[in-house]
């Protein structure tokens, strides 16, 4: 079973993207997510030829495929944006960042979907965010969009199946787009993952709303905050109020295999005994 769970975390690319993928191994990750940039600015110098085959042999050496390495977009972008030449600068960054994915020959960009900011309405963001992943398909070839499922904070979309279902709807080219579950923001949301029948209900629930086809990766976090709380806080795995039940359905369940499944909790230093509790949790 093992040879099927594909776990990382998110790494660090200080020095350059093309150290990502040694930092992934240094921690014993079978797959990792990344920045292909400075995600706190607009405007990032391009990756260079050097950067890109140095990146692409690092990965060949380290064995990680391009199916198992999740790429993280700028928290800045906001491709639901109510404002015009707001949602313009976000689309433009966010077609630069799948550029860049295309460039280092990977397969997914994964982001958050959009907030309306009570200047729209939420049914009128969902559909910029659709408008907004369409335009960055049209321009880019082999990078799948892969929407993440939110916690539902301040006015965020994407906490409801109904919203992730909705964005999909609208995007015209299918088998470009997809969905990454973050346990942490699932259960914020309010979709109890804490018990089997709970576990089983939901993951159903998305199937029914959005279709287990589209899952195409998982943020495995913790949670700080309670049930429903709608806030995004990861705590490491086992310390919040998820603990480790929610991690032992995953790594049991074939639904999850040959996906990249990455940390995103709050202490990189742990990150290494974290995947190895995730590996000792297959039956
Ligand atoms: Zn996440
Ligand atoms: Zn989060």
């Amino acid at each position: 079973m093992e040879k099927t769970k594909y776990i990382g975390a998110h790494v660090s690319i200080g020095g350059g993207v093309e150290n990502a993928p040694q930092n992934a191994e240094h921690i014993g990750a079978k797959a990792f997510a990344m920045f292909t940039r400075n995600q706190r600015q607009w405007v990032s110098k391009p990756l260079t030829d050097k950067n890109i085959d140095q990146f692409r042999e690092n990965c060949r050496c380290a064995g990680y495929d391009p199916k198992h390495i999740l790429p993280h977009d700028s928290y800045l972008i906001n491709l639901g944006h109510p404002e015009e030449a707001a949602l313009e600068k976000s689309r433009v960054a966010f077609l630069d960042e799948m550029q860049r994915c295309e460039r280092l020959g990977l397969s997914y960009l994964n982001f958050h979907p959009g907030s309306h900011l009570n200047k729209i309405d939420p049914d009128h963001c969902l559909e910029r965010i659709s408008q907004s992943i369409n335009l960055a398909l049209d321009q880019t070839a082999g990078v799948t969009a892969v929407i993440e499922n939110t916690a539902g904070q301040g006015t965020n979309m994407g906490y409801r199946f109904e919203h992730l279902s909705r964005i999909i709807k609208n995007v015209r080219d299918k088998t470009r787009v997809g969905i990454c579950l973050d346990t942490c923001h699932t259960y914020s949301a309010g979709y109890d993952i804490k018990t089997a029948p709970a576990f089983e209900n939901t993951l159903q629930k998305f199937d029914s709303l959005v279709g287990i086809g589209y899952l195409k990766a998982v943020h495995l976090n913790d949670s700080k905050k309670i049930f429903g709380s709608r806030v995004d806080r990861h705590a490491c795995i086992g310390q919040g109020s998820l603990g480790l039940g929610p991690f032992k359905f995953i790594m049991n369940d074939p639904r999850f295999d040959h996906i990249p499944m990455v940390l995103e909790t709050p202490d990189p230093s742990k990150w290494e005994e974290e995947i190895r509790l995730l590996y000792g949790l297959i039956k």
